[in-house]
């Protein structure tokens, strides 16, 4: 991270770093004929696999992708019900909507923004096949509260990890090595990108032919192009977006460590804003991934005027995450409707995402927060 002055240019909400290497990757690729299903696929899922702790790892189209064969994995199906966290990107849900079960949220932890394990115990009911937990803004879950929970009533458990790469657990494995069928996302805010893009870790050899297989229009590996013996999607990733995925991986840890620092940054640009909620310290040994910078606004705060406020300086920001199941399509499919879930209510109506990148220098930081100093009135 630079020390230079943000000036008055636009800071965006995010930024993809792509580099040389990053370039003469997916050239190498263009150049060699090969654009799908070639080399580079089993070398980033091998890579990958290796980063995280996994035993297995399966390259796919989107982190959505990655979820939806994930749900399935976990054997959820027609009338099951798999208990999550409304405080998530929409996709958690909806992966258990394509297979025609139904989320059943429970509400989050105040501090960690994830489910919380007492509330998720409380929804497990007769059709319960599953636990969802989303590792929210890179931190993770409470994965051994849940563990004995999904081992004393039978359930599975499917983890999104898309906003966790990078992130540790108390008990030791890191974020997605437990396991679990656990998912990554590789959108271009995410830690490592590939444009679109995403991976499903497994931990049993048989889940990782299946979903091979499913994310292939449902082909065996020995197959020929004409049958199929079950069924299947395209959710494959290009040989382009693997490649790039391995140049990112190669240069992980200094990505990482580039967004470690602009977040240590933020603290102290916003440590003397009275009221403001920002993310929770790591705690226990559990160790966030940063993925993004979200702080809860002061109680009775106008976020929209705030927004307007730090546009008007040049700054993006966004409210993030808005609770899922008081969007249209939830309210009006489940019947959902406010005051449900509390806590994840409150937070979700609080929560401002700001700019936050690997390259974002020690100016950029400090003018977002004396922008949203100014803006709030507070200091
Ligand atoms: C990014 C993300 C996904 C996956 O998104 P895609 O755009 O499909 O790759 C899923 N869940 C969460 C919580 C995410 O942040």
């Amino acid at each position: 991270m630079s020390s230079g002055q943000g000036g008055g240019e636009l800071i965006p909400l995010a930024q993809p770093v792509i580099g040389r290497t990053d370039e003469e990757a997916v050239l190498e690729v263009l150049r060699s004929g090969q654009l799908s299903l070639g080399p580079r696929l089993a070398e980033f899922e091998r890579a990958f696999a290796g980063q995280v702790g996994a035993r297995h790892a399966s390259a796919v189209s989107s982190g959505t992708a990655g979820l939806h064969l994930a749900v399935r994995a976990a054997g959820v199906g027609e009338g099951d019900e798999v208990v999550t966290s409304p405080f998530s990107f929409v996709a958690s849900a909806n992966a258990v909507v394509f297979e025609r079960a139904r989320p059943v949220f429970a509400d989050i932890d105040p501090v960690t923004l994830n489910l919380d394990p007492d509330a998720a115990a409380a929804a497990v009911g007769e059709r319960t096949r599953a636990l969802l937990p989303v590792h929210v803004f890179g931190y993770p879950a409470d994965m051994p509260a849940l563990e004995r929970l999904a081992e004393a009533r039978g359930l599975a458990i499917v983890e999104d990890a898309c906003e966790a790469l990078g992130a540790g657990h108390r008990d030791g494995p890191a974020v997605g090595g437990r396991g679990h069928p656990a998912v990554f996302g590789f959108y271009a805010n995410k830690q490592l990108t590939t444009g679109e893009g995403g991976m499903v870790c497994v931990g049993e050899d048989g889940l990782k032919e299946r979903i091979d297989s499913e994310r292939n229009q449902g082909r065996a590996p020995d197959m020929g192009w004409l049958d199929h013996d079950r069924l299947g999607f395209n959710y494959r990733l290009s040989e382009l977006a693997c490649a790039l995925g391995l140049a990112q991986l190669r240069r992980l840890g200094s990505l990482l460590e580039a967004r470690a620092r602009v977040a240590a940054a933020y603290r102290q640009a916003l440590a003397g804003i009275e009221g403001l909620d920002l993310p929770c310290p790591d705690r226990d040994g559990d160790v966030r991934g940063w993925f993004v910078f979200v702080v809860q606004l002061p109680a009775g705060v106008d976020r929209e005027r705030t927004i307007a406020a730090l546009a008007a300086r040049g700054i993006q920001s966004k409210p993030y995450l808005p609770a899922i199941h008081l969007m249209s399509f939830y309210r009006e499919t489940f019947g959902h409707r406010a005051g449900e879930f509390p806590v994840c209510e409150d937070v979700a109506a609080r929560s401002l995402a700001l700019p936050f990148f690997p390259q974002m220098s020690e100016g950029q930081v400090e003018r977002v927060g004396r922008a949203l100093g100014e803006a709030l009135g507070r200091r």
